[in-house]
C-alpha cells in the first residue's frame, strides 16, 4: 500500500474517532490541498455547526465535507428545498447539481445572503437536503470572461477532479530527503522590468513563481531551460505560483503546458480570470502584428484548468514541506504578496510581486504583516533615488481641472489607459467628481477591453477596498453602474457618432498608444484644438504615447492605421492639447517601497531587490542596507542564493 493510501486510512480512522458515533465517514480523499471527507450523514454533520472547524484545526488541514452519493436526495426534490431556505432577495439565478461529488453550485446576485451569518444559511441547506452548497456571484455587469471560464470548468469537471486528486497525492507524498536548505534562483526580471520568474527550491520541492514576458522585447523570455527550472524536464517543477495577471508576470504560463508541465497553478480567482483575458488578448495582438505566438489558445485553457484558486489569508499546503499564503498586494485585482513557510518552522520567504503600499480608490494598501519572514524578494520598479510620485489627491485635482477646461471649450477628453487597474481607478475619480458636482456630468465612453475588465472587478468585490466593496454590495450605489458610463460595443460607427457629438470623456486601450481603439480615437479627435489627450500612465521608451508626450504632432497615418479613408500614406495633424497627469500608478513609489520594508512585521534579515532597471534595484538595495542594516542584494538573472 502506498504511503498516501496509508495516510488517508489513518486520517479516516482519526476523523471517525473524533466524530459522534452516529456520524459515519465513508471515505476520505485529497483534492489538491483539500481533504475531502465523504459521509453518509451530511445532515447530522451540518447540525453540529463547529465540527468542520474543529477537525480542520485538529488535523491542520483544509477540510470539505461532502455527502456520500448514496445519501443524496434527488436533485428535483433538493432544488425546491434549497430555494425554500435561501431568502428571495439573494437573487438566485442558477442551481447546478453535481451528483458525482454531492455539490450544488448556487449562482446568486447576493452571495452573502446565500451564505448567511457565519455560514448559517449554507448549513441550513445541508441540514435540509444533504447536498454541499458552493456559492458564486452573478456578475452585476455581464462578463464574457467570467462566464466562459465558469462554463469551461463545468464542462471539464471530471478531468479537473482527476487533476486535483493527482495534485493532492503529490502534495501529501512522504518527504524523501533529510537534507535542509532553501534556495532562490532568478530566471528573469533582475536589473530589468519584465519576464518575472523565480525558482524557490528545497531538497524536496521546486516552485516556479511567475512566468512573464518582457514588454517591447518579444523573444526575451525567462531562463526557463536553466537546470533549476525546466532544464531537468517538465516534471522537475512541483507547482507554479502566480502573483498577479499582468503579462510581465503571466504571459508565458500557458507556454509551460506546451513544454509538458502538468501540475497546479496557485493564484487568486480574479487572477485566473484576468490571466485568461490578458493571455488570449496577447495571442490576438501577436497574430495581428504578424508574429507567431509562442503557444495557442488551447494552452491558455490548459492553464485555466490547472488553476487552484486560493483566497487571501488561506494557509495552504502546496508541497510536503511548503505552505503558501496569499495577502492583498494593492496593485491590481487579485494581486498577491506570496508568503512561503518552509519545513516545520525552518524558513520563511516572502515574494512581494508588484505592490502598492498606500490605499488607492480601488484597493487597500499591500499587507506587510506576517508570522515570520527571513527573506523578502521585493519589486523595485520605482526604487530609484528620485522615483517619487505626485500624491494621488493632487493628481486627481489636476485631472478634474483638465476635464473642466476642455468641457468649457466644448472639446472632448481622450485618455489612453490600461484595461486592468488604472481604468477603474480613473472611472472612480470621474464618477465621484460628477456626483459631487466637481466636474459637469457628461458621458464617459469606455472602449477596448476596459468594460470587460471592469465587469471582472465587479464580480469579485471581496478583493476591492472595504468601502468600495460595500458600495458594490448595494446595487444602487455601485459606482461602476453610474449612468454616465457607456460601453462602446458597436465599433467604428459608434465612435464616429460620439466624435460628432457633444463634450465627453473617452477611456480607451491601449495604454501606451501602441494599437487598439485609441488609434481610431486619435484619428477622430486628434485634429480638434478644443480637445485634450491626457496621459495617466507610464509611457515606455519607443511607444507612440511617449513620442506624443515629447511633442510629436505630425503622425504618419501608417502609425494610427488607415483612418478616415486615408490609405496610410498621409499624416495626421495632432492639434489637440496634450497633458500628463501622473500619480495614478499601481506601483509603490520609492517612499512606498521603503515604508513597506520599514513597517514590515517582522522585518526581514535579507532583501533581494528585483523587478526594476539596474539603477532602481541598486539604489533601493543600498538605501535599505544603510537605513535598516539588513543584508540586501540587487541580483542579476540566473543567480542562485542559498539560505540556511
Ligand atoms: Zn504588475
Amino acid at each position: 500500500m502506498s504511503t498516501v493510501e496509508q495516510q488517508l486510512d489513518d486520517l479516516q480512522a482519526e476523523i471517525t474517532s473524533e466524530l459522534p458515533s452516529d456520524i459515519s465517514v465513508s471515505s476520505v480523499k485529497y483534492e489538491g490541498p483539500e481533504l475531502v471527507v465523504y459521509t453518509h450523514d451530511p445532515k447530522k454533520f451540518a447540525q453540529q455547526g463547529d465540527l468542520v472547524r474543529k477537525l480542520a484545526s485538529k488535523l491542520r488541514k483544509r477540510i470539505t465535507v461532502r455527502p456520500d452519493p448514496s445519501a443524496l436526495s434527488r436533485p428535483e426534490e433538493a432544488r425546491k428545498a434549497v430555494m425554500d431556505v435561501i431568502p428571495e432577495e439573494a437573487g438566485v439565478s442558477d442551481l447546478d447539481f453535481h451528483a458525482d461529488t454531492g455539490e450544488v453550485v448556487i449562482e446568486a446576485e447576493k452571495p452573502g445572503m446565500v451564505i448567511g451569518r457565519h455560514g448559517s444559511t449554507l448549513r441550513d441547506i445541508t441540514k435540509n437536503v444533504g447536498w454541499t452548497p458552493e456559492v458564486v456571484r452573478t456578475p452585476p455587469i455581464e462578463s464574457s470572461t467570467v462566464s466562459n471560464v465558469r462554463n469551461f470548468l463545468k464542462q471539464e469537471r471530471d478531468e479537473r477532479r482527476d487533476i486535483l486528486e493527482r495534485v493532492g497525492r503529490q502534495i501529501h507524498r512522504e518527504e524523501m530527503s533529510d537534507d535542509e536548505y532553501v534556495r532562490i534562483t532568478t530566471l528573469g526580471c533582475c536589473r530589468e522590468v519584465g519576464r518575472a520568474a523565480f525558482i524557490l527550491s528545497t531538497p524536496e520541492t521546486r516552485i516556479l513563481i511567475d512566468c512573464g514576458d518582457k514588454p517591447g522585447a518579444e523573444g526575451e523570455v525567462p531562463y526557463l531551460h536553466a537546470p533549476e527550472a525546466l532544464g531537468a524536464g517538465p516534471q522537475n517543477i512541483d507547482a507554479v505560483v502566480l502573483t498577479h495577471a499582468h503579462l510581465d508576470h503571466s504571459a508565458l504560463i500557458p507556454l509551460l503546458f506546451k513544454y509538458g508541465y502538468d501540475g497546479p497553478i496557485y493564484c487568486t480567482e480574479p487572477t485566473r480570470d484576468l490571466m485568461g483575458l490578458l493571455t488570449l488578448d496577447y495571442l490576438d495582438v501577436a497574430a495581428k502584428e504578424g508574429r507567431s505566438p509562442p503557444y495557442e489558445s488551447g494552452q491558455v485553457r490548459e492553464a485555466i484548468k490547472h488553476c487552484i484558486p486560493l483566497e487571501y489569508g488561506d494557509v495552504t499546503d502546496i508541497a510536503p514541506d511548503v505552505k503558501l499564503t496569499f495577502h492583498n498586494a494593492g496593485h491590481i485585482l487579485g494581486s498577491a504578496v506570496s508568503h512561503f513557510h518552509i519545513g516545520d518552522g525552518l524558513y520563511n520567504v516572502c515574494f512581494s510581486g508588484d505592490i502598492h503600499y498606500k490605499d488607492t480608490r480601488l484597493f487597500n494598501g499591500a499587507v506587510n504583516d506576517f508570522p515570520r519572514v527571513e527573506t523578502l524578494v521585493l519589486e523595485s520598479t520605482y526604487g530609484g533615488r528620485n522615483d517619487y510620485q505626485t500624491d494621488q489627491e493632487d493628481s486627481e485635482e489636476k485631472l478634474k481641472e483638465v476635464v473642466r477646461e476642455t468641457y468649457d471649450r466644448g472639446g472632448k477628453v481622450l485618455i489612453p489607459a490600461f484595461a486592468v487597474g488604472r481604468s477603474q481607478e480613473i472611472m472612480l475619480v470621474l464618477e465621484e467628481a460628477m456626483r459631487s458636482g466637481d466636474i459637469p456630468s457628461m458621458p464617459v465612453h469606455l472602449d477596448g477591453m476596459i468594460w470587460e475588465a471592469t465587469a471582472i472587478h465587479t464580480t469579485y468585490p471581496e478583493y476591492l477596498r472595504d468601502d468600495l466593496r460595500d458600495r458594490i454590495f448595494h446595487d444602487d450605489e455601485n459606482p461602476f453602474l453610474a449612468e454616465e458610463f457607456n460601453h462602446i460595443d458597436a465599433g467604428e460607427e459608434e465612435r464616429q457618432e460620439v466624435a460628432d457629438g457633444d463634450s465627453c470623456i473617452v477611456l480607451s486601450t491601449s495604454g501606451m498608444v501602441t494599437g487598439g481603439p485609441i488609434m481610431s480615437w486619435l484619428g477622430h479627435v486628434g485634429p480638434d484644438p478644443d480637445s485634450t489627450l491626457v496621459f495617466v500612465g507610464y509611457q515606455a521608451q519607443g511607444t507612440l504615447g511617449r513620442r506624443i508626450q515629447n511633442g510629436w504632432d505630425e503622425i504618419p497615418t501608417s502609425e494610427v492605421g488607415a483612418i478616415n479613408g486615408d490609405n496610410g500614406r498621409g499624416t495626421l495633424s495632432l492639434n489637440m492639447n496634450v497633458e500628463t497627469v501622473d500619480g495614478f500608478s499601481g506601483h509603490a513609489d520609492r517612499a512606498g517601497l521603503e515604508n513597506f520594508v520599514k513597517t514590515m512585521n517582522p522585518r526581514p534579515e535579507k532583501v533581494l531587490c528585483v523587478h526594476g532597471d539596474e539603477r532602481s534595484t541598486q539604489d533601493l538595495s543600498s538605501a535599505l542596507y544603510h537605513e535598516y542594516n539588513m543584508r540586501t542584494f540587487a541580483p542579476k538573472n540566473l543567480e542562485t542564493f542559498r539560505f540556511l
